[in-house]
């Protein structure tokens, strides 16, 4: 039986009907009350299923005048199963407020674990998963998506993001342009369904593919983005080795070396060296 008076955070697949646990089942059966995203979705999930509890809206726009009601009821000793459309509640998803006040009011709150899309993606993408970041969506317009992009250009774990199909091109762009087109990343899109695909390639790359084929501009999508490097003592960057390739066609190596310091920051020997070592092998 499941204990009186809980609120249940219960997560529901993000896509494929198997991925819903026994434990979660178990619980949307028993409790008084389901608190959905949207009831009209999650009572398709219901009906598959077999069960017939009550659906009460919880979403963004009532999420914090609702939670009222579903607090007394707690209160009352009903337990409460909090669902979204798809994957983990709260995760890019409502949740917040009314896990927040059931807590305030001593309420036993508890996860029942599941499908989350940023997980999922991250355990079949090949880049460190040690220590990671989830960004949740970049903001729309691209001079807030590149500002905050700036500020994670330097971020050493791997970067997770929620994206929108129709915005996936231009974000791809975005963070091409800012963190380098260099930069491993992978595209997980439409996990657990029949089109899933899970493409890796640096951000340059992956932009063109993503342009060339409208497919893959269609359905749901997590972006994952390896960390940053930082440069070991004297290694030089792309950009500090393109500058210095550009002077030493039209300057003497010492003067090539010393302008490239100037213009890019980096180490003058380290860039010596390196023009060095390039005229000796042409
Ligand atoms: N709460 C959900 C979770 O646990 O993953 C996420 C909800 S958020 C509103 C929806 C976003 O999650 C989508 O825009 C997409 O970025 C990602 N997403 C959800 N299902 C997905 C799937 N099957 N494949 C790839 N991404 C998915």
């Amino acid at each position: 039986m499941s204990t009186p008076g809980t609120l249940y955070i219960v997560a529901t697949p993000i896509g494929n009907l198997e991925d819903i646990s026994a434990r979660a089942l178990r619980i949307l059966k028993e409790a008084a009350l389901i608190a959905a995203e949207d009831t009209r979705h999650s009572s398709r999930l219901l009906q598959h299923f077999g069960i017939n509890t009550p659906l009460a809206a919880c979403h963004d726009h009532n999420e914090r005048e609702q939670g009222g009601r579903f607090i007394n009821q707690l209160l009352a000793g009903e337990s409460v199963a909090l669902i979204s459309d798809a994957g983990t509640p709260l995760v890019s998803d409502p949740g917040f407020h009314l896990v927040r006040q059931a807590r305030a009011a001593n309420i036993p709150v508890v996860p029942i674990p599941g499908a989350c899309a940023a997980i999922a993606a991250l355990s079949a993408a090949g880049l460190p998963s040690d220590r990671f970041i989830f960004e949740g969506f970049l903001p729309a317009k691209t001079t807030a998506r590149r500002t905050r992009l700036e500020a994670l250009k330097e971020e050493e774990r791997t970067l997770i993001f929620y994206e929108a199909p129709h915005r996936l091109l231009e974000s791809l762009q975005d963070l091409s342009a800012v963190l380098g087109g260099a930069r491993l990343a992978v595209l997980a899109r439409e996990l657990t369904k029949t089109f899933e695909t899970i493409k890796d390639a640096p951000l340059a790359e992956l932009c063109c593919w993503v342009e060339a084929d409208a497919n893959q501009q269609r359905g749901e999508c997590v972006l994952l983005v390896a960390g940053w490097e930082p440069l070991q003592k004297d290694e030089l960057s792309a950009e500090a080795i393109r500058v210095l390739e550009l002077l030493l066609a039209e300057l003497p190596l010492k003067r090539a070396a010393a302008l490239a310091a100037d213009i890019t920051g980096a180490r003058k020997n380290a860039l010596y060296q390196h023009a060095l070592e390039k005229q000796n092998k042409t």
